[in-house]
């Protein structure tokens, strides 16, 4: 596995393949690798030639300080699990450079983005789109991967690439889940333990077949502070926060 950190190098590798016939899907993270992010780079090694994996934890789609401060960065164990699954390039783009532009040009998207996360995360999805589009610049995949458990960002991500006609296709997967049924995410690990012990009842909830303010009476009985519960497209989405650690999910 390549590790590269700057952009020219990154393109550079790119070129080759491109001279080579050579296919590339691309997973982007924000690292602190676990199942669900082995699930994607799996499903990409799958289906193309050269897999490129990146993580960066960006700071432009973070409406709140702290929790980008607090958020898990486990370089070493992200290095391991990154071979394992075969990764064959990982990208490790620095801020500076990615962000030569001071940030002043940006995507923007003023609907979609407005609701669910968007309404309680301000510029969070400014952040994601943005990102993710440089990122799809640098890399040029003809496949990139993302999780079905950030489903509108899935969804805003997809929207993207076909607003812009970009030649990428997006591809989501299903997501992973403990035994449990807690959807795996980076910040479970800063759970307290008497707050991973309820975390499972939100997927519980969800799978409960009641409506969405059924839901959120039944979590914040529990001890869930809850942000929404809403239906969209046949599924039901919920933010709600245990403690200072904010989980979503759907089904
Ligand atoms: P993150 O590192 O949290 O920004 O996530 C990077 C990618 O992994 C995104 O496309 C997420 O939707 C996806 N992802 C995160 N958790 C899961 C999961 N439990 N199952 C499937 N995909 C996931």
């Amino acid at each position: 596995m390549k590790i590269i950190e700057s952009i020219q190098g990154m393109r550079k590798v790119r070129q080759i393949w491109r001279a080579d016939g050579q296919s590339v899907g691309f997973v982007p993270t924000m690292g602190a690798l676990h199942r669900g992010h082995a699930k994607l780079l799996e499903t990409a090694r799958k289906e193309c030639d050269q897999v490129v994996l990146s993580i960066f934890v960006n700071p432009k789609q973070f409406n709140d300080k702290k929790d980008f401060e607090k958020y898990p960065r486990t370089l070493e164990s992200d290095l391991e699990i990154a071979s394992r699954c075969g990764v064959d390039v990982l990208f490790l783009p620095q801020e500076k450079e990615l962000y030569l532009d001071q940030y002043h040009y940006r995507v923007y998207e003023n609907e979609f983005s407005t609701i669910l996360c968007g309404a309680h995360r301000p510029g969070h999805f400014e952040g994601v789109l943005t990102v993710v589009l440089k990122l799809l610049m640098i890399t040029q995949p003809q496949r990139a991967y993302f999780g079905e458990k950030d489903f509108q960002q899935f969804l805003l991500i997809r929207d993207m690439v076909a607003a812009f006609f970009l030649d990428i296709q997006i591809i989501g997967v299903p997501t992973v889940r403990e035994t449990d049924g807690l959807a795996m995410s980076s910040r479970n690990i800063r759970l307290a333990p008497e707050h991973r012990r309820l975390a499972p009842w939100i997927y519980k909830a969800l799978k409960s077949g009641k409506s969405p303010e059924e839901i959120r009476k039944q979590l914040e009985d529990v001890g869930f502070k809850v942000e929404y519960v809403e239906e969209l497209a046949g599924r039901k989405l919920v933010a709600a926060y245990l403690g200072d650690v904010r989980l979503i999910d759907n089904a």
